[in-house]
């Protein structure tokens, strides 16, 4: 809930507005998990919030952790009665600490290289849903909104969430350590685009619009061309980011022929736009095989010198299905 709705419950429970304040502090900076830890609010009050309204903090269900230090989570959200189930990534480094949450059981875009895709949809999470997963990480420095679901198809919990994260009376974080990735599709987008500071990263994964149709069916809905001419609408220059992330396959999208076609689309982007070429796991689908080490050094090469400012992220957590593109609820035989 926002500080406004926060007020409106207590007013609701027969307390003083500032008690929406204070149930704000309690909830989203000191992160307490029940009524009875809000020592500053009066018994009697806490009674009566109680015994009406829940926190909405649940522990995950089960954990698998990977050789190279990632660990995925599995959480249990309701939807409509029904028990559903989403997972969440944490990815540490030296010094920094990714999250990268879900914002729908499975996804609607259907994308074929995606495990998540092949899941169906199940429905949406809600706000608190998004924020459970944020705060049982209390020393996240990054938060990602790229694992299942497509954020934009579900954009008004997405907006919720972030203002939380990002409001003085919430959790007070810069909105430029949240990045929202999207294939382009819906309103969800514009909205995104008018009324968020967050970073925003592109699925694009091939340049040409027919071929991009055969493994995102997103593409019919928006092309990528005039998902481009719209982001190009809005100012990248200062503190929010734009990126697009490209998932490279052996000959489906790694030719030289693609990569001139890229860096036609990307040329308007240049330099803020940064470009994040991806390793896949061609264990999960055999009809898209990975690229091998050199063309993609190749590619992002051609890419640098096209005036593209390119890296090749490291793939983490393969070994427990966690990458890119992995996350299926594997956990959940595990419960
Ligand atoms: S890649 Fe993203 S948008 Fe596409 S099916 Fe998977 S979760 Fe959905």
């Amino acid at each position: 809930m926002t500080l406004q709705e926060l007020e409106a419950v207590a007013l609701g429970c027969g307390l003083k507005r500032f008690v929406g304040k204070q149930l704000a502090d309690w909830l989203y900076k000191k992160q307490v998990s029940s009524f009875d830890a809000m020592t500053n609010i009066s018994v009697d009050a806490r009674q009566a919030l109680a015994v009406r309204y829940e926190i909405g903090r649940h522990p995950y269900l089960t954990q698998a952790v990977s050789a190279d230090g990632t660990k995925k989570f599995l959480f249990q959200v309701e939807m409509n009665g029904t028990p559903q189930f989403v997972e969440t990534v944490y990815i540490p480094t030296d010094d920094h600490a990714t999250l990268c949450i879900s914002t729908q059981a499975g996804c609607r875009m259907g994308c074929r290289f995606c495990m998540t895709g092949t899941l169906g949809f199940h429905g949406n999470l809600s706000a608190a849903d998004m924020l459970n997963q944020i705060l049982t990480f209390p020393d996240l420095t990054n938060i990602v909104v790229m694992g299942e679901g497509e954020p934009m198809d579900n954009i008004q919990p997405v907006m919720r969430m972030t203002e939380i994260m990002c409001a003085e009376y919430g959790c007070g974080w810069s909105p430029h350590r949240i990045t929202v990735s999207t294939v382009g599709v819906g309103e969800g987008l514009e909205r995104f685009l008018k009324e968020s500071e967050c970073n925003l990263a592109i699925s694009l994964h091939n340049p040409f619009s027919v071929e991009r149709a055969e493994s995102m069916p997103a593409e019919k809905l928006r092309s990528i061309e005039k998902v481009l001419s719209l982001v190009r609408q809005y100012d990248f220059r200062h503190q929010r980011r734009l990126s697009f992330e490209y998932i490279l396959w052996h000959g489906k999208n790694d030719t030289l022929r693609h990569a001139r076609e890229l860096v036609r689309l990307l040329r308007p982007f240049a330099p803020q736009c940064r470009l994040n070429l991806i390793r896949f796991h061609s264990g999960v689908n055999h009809a898209f095989p990975a690229t091998d080490e050199q063309s993609m050094q190749w590619f992002e090469e051609y890419m640098q010198n096209n005036g593209i400012v390119t890296t090749i992220r490291r793939s983490r957590g393969e070994d427990i299905l966690a990458a890119c593109g992995m996350l299926a609820n594997s956990l959940k035989s595990e419960m």
